[in-house]
């Protein structure tokens, strides 16, 4: 049963012991039914009863992967306890990527925060191909451009697939899971970083020696974030608050730049030709998810009742999709007005 089971065969007799009943009983089935098919025996049987027990392998681990059941936050291993406010509807360990992938089909803690992403990624996906098959008529330098846009929907996309990914594989192992994490949080640097690099390309336009110091120190905190992200100690429950503050604090760096912009060209020309009320409207996006994630609000208030719909997770996720597609809605008008002037600077470009 190899092939069929893949990576799963060694695992699965280790994990047995430490699981809850009605998990551990179908694992211990499983590995049962597994050393029925030894390869080496079914190699010496006719073709007939090596299809037959073929149909009966697949049927077997078809049933085997279907058979589990949500579980209660108090009987998870350690490992995958994450969020107590989350009473029940917890996937069980399931050291199988394949049940992980078809658990994105069923409803349990993750499949809110599976989905969100999920959509959202494939949302900035055929975007950011738009973007980059887009007329050339459309920019100013349209290979230039193309690669300052790209960087934002190359941030956006790995952020949000590496969060997917991470969110149904969660359940596989401690190993996978601890692999993912990191991942998913060195996603959230990506998504920032690449946020930066439209912005500051559009709005110090005529202004090369701040846009690159500017660039440069964004890249060197995104550098050290995702260091710091690669820290075992980083994706536990205790490090939720520390979590929020390096990603805030890395977004949070904007201010400077921003700060810089309103004091050159003054809150009229700001608002109108540099879109800073869409910047601050993801910011207090990005900010309001990053506090309900660190508060674990309304599930705090209300524990049990959020399980499966309307968690802090959830909510964060959708903030940060909407966040993202509000600061590309604003580097998208930035665009357009750098492109009105035919990309000229003059005496009176301020930046
Ligand atoms: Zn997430």
């Amino acid at each position: 049963m190899g092939p069929l089971l893949g990576e799963d065969n060694s695992q699965q007799g280790a994990e047995v012991g430490a699981e809850p009943a009605g998990w551990g009983a179908a694992a211990q089935w499983g590995a049962e039914e597994l050393d029925d098919a030894d390869p080496v025996r079914v190699l010496t049987l006719p073709l007939q009863a090596q299809q037959a027990m073929g149909r009966m392998e697949e049927f077997v681990f078809k049933v085997w992967e279907g058979r589990w059941r949500v579980i209660p936050y108090d009987v998870l291993p350690d490992w995958l306890k994450d969020n107590d406010f989350l009473l029940h509807g917890h996937r069980p360990p399931m050291p199988s990527f394949r049940a992980c992938f078809r658990s994105i089909f069923r409803l349990h803690t993750e499949t809110g925060n599976i989905w969100t992403h999920l959509i959202g990624f494939l949302f900035f996906l055929i975007l950011g191909i738009g973007y980059m098959f887009s007329p050339n008529v459309n920019y100013v330098a349209p290979v230039q451009e193309r690669v300052v846009f790209g960087m934002f929907f190359l941030g956006a996309t790995l952020c949000l697939c590496f969060s997917w990914l991470f969110h149904t594989v969660y359940c596989h192992s401690e190993r996978v899971s601890r692999t993912f994490s990191k991942l998913d949080y060195s996603g959230i640097t990506l998504l920032i970083v690449g946020s930066f690099v439209p912005w500051l390309y559009y709005s110090f336009y005529c202004s090369p020696q701040p846009q690159l110091i500017y660039l440069i120190i964004v890249c060197a905190l995104g550098i050290t974030a995702i260091t710091v992200s690669q820290s075992d100690h980083f994706s536990t429950p205790q490090y939720r608050a520390v979590r929020a503050g390096v990603f805030l604090g890395l977004g949070l760096s904007g201010l400077v730049p921003t700060l810089h912009f309103l004091l050159a060209e003054g809150p009229v020309r700001a608002a109108r030709a540099g879109q800073v009320g869409w910047l601050f409207l993801m910011a207090l996006l990005y900010i309001l998810g990053a506090a309900l994630y660190a508060a674990r609000v309304p599930e705090r208030f209300f524990p049990g009742k959020c399980d499966i719909w309307f968690n802090s997770h959830q909510i964060f996720h959708v903030l940060v999709v909407a966040g993202a597609g509000v600061h590309l809605h604003g580097v998208s008008q930035l665009q357009a007005f750098r492109f009105s002037l035919g990309g000229t600077c003059t005496e009176s470009t301020v930046l």
